[in-house]
């Protein structure tokens, strides 16, 4: 059996260093908005290269908080790419605002820059690029394109803590960025976690006020704010992780390599591919065929777990049905949703493993 994620095999590794942090805020007797998460935000933006860090309670949170601080709401419209987690379009919607699609690359699966120019309407406010699967997005062409026209950059950065475009990490390039520490991301909390990063002094303030009741002084509330806390636990258990995250990424960035080489040439398969300057952490590792279904279900008869992300776009998701779009609205989008598969990949998966894999998949074709 090889699981698509072993979760308890990864914080197995830092079971020591988790309990004692667990001890450490029991013992404490505080667990809201302490030296932990303080810690934790220091730690992480200087990790990102950013000047400040505000934990929140998710990754969805911390988009739908960003979207908020930049006054982005009713009758605005927001650029987003049509291949991405839902999430993604939630934030834009839950504000009030329009998600307005634009395709993917076929080959990097992250938001075409020469698609964007074509859908900016006097209503756009801002641009919200994802980097998927854990690849940075063409950030340096977006925010070319976002000065020109006047309008604000919103990282999703939940998958792709510690890629890079141009040297410059991800989760840095936008006005507000936002980030998420669910447990399979690759910077993965015990439980429900995000963050926002930013080098605004003004927005990190409005993020942080919003996020605790629309108080900077207890019983003292200035806005109509919301409860959208990192707790001490869920922080200290996250500078725990985040101190190997970079031996992680480079680890699973060689389970890449070895996918790479071991799969080239194999069936129809396609490959992942970067675009010119920009880096993957490989939160995911995704190919592509047109036999995936078949592929999947010889991989699960052989005990080996993959996972589609994602089978249907947003667009197409029923929650989405009143903007009436239908199968080939976005046939880029589409085609990932219908081929693409994710093998496991993760910090401790062996060379063992891969080559199981590997024959498996070589054995189907
Ligand atoms: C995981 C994820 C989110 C949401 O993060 P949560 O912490 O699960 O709320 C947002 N966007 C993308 C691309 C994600 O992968």
């Amino acid at each position: 059996m090889i699981k698509f994620l072993d979760l308890q095999k990864i914080n197995e590794e830092y079971s020591k260093e988790l309990r004692e942090a667990f001890d450490r805020v029991f013992k404490s007797g505080w667990f809201i908005s302490g030296t932990e998460v303080t810690n934790f935000e220091t730690a992480f933006a200087a990790y990102c290269g950013s000047k400040y860090c505000i934990g929140v309670a998710n990754g969805l949170d911390a988009l739908i908080l960003s979207l908020k601080a930049l006054g982005i709401g009713k009758g605005d419209e927001v650029i987003v790419p049509s291949n991405t987690y839902i999430a993604s379009w939630l934030a834009i919607t839950y504000v009030g605002a329009m998600p307005i699609a634009v395709e993917p690359r076929i080959d990097t699966y992250n938001i075409n820059p020469l698609l964007i120019e074509e859908k900016i309407t006097p209503a756009t406010k801002a641009i919200m690029p994802v980097n998927l699967y854990g690849q940075a997005a063409e950030l340096d062409k977006i925010v070319c394109i976002a000065k020109k026209y006047s309008l604000f950059v919103v990282e999703d950065n939940a998958q792709a803590q510690g890629a890079n475009c141009n040297g410059i990490l991800t989760g840095n390039w936008g006005h507000i960025n936002a980030t998420s520490f669910y447990p399979g991301k690759n910077l993965g909390a015990l439980g429900d976690a995000g963050a926002v990063t930013t080098n605004n002094e003004e927005l990190a303030d409005l993020v942080r006020t919003t996020g605790n009741y629309g108080s900077q002084k207890k019983y003292f509330n200035k806005i109509k704010g919301v409860n959208s806390r990192l707790d001490e636990l869920q922080a200290a258990f996250l500078s725990v992780k985040l101190k190997r995250i970079e031996a992680e990424t480079i680890k699973r960035q060689f389970v890449a390599s070895l996918y790479n080489k071991l799969l080239k040439d194999v069936g129809d398969i396609i490959l992942p591919v970067l675009a010119e300057g920009c880096t993957s952490v490989y939160h995911l590792y995704i190919i592509r065929t047109k036999k995936r279904d078949a592929l999947q279900q010889h991989l699960t008869n052989a005990g080996i777990s993959t996972v589609i992300h994602y089978p249907i776009p947003p667009h197409l998701q029923e929650a989405y049905s009143e903007l009436n779009q239908s199968k080939g609205s976005y046939p880029i989008a589409e085609e990932i949703a219908e081929t693409c598969i994710s093998l496991p990949i993760s910090p401790i998966i062996t060379e063992a493993e891969i080559s199981t894999i590997v024959n498996c998949i070589k054995s189907f074709f």
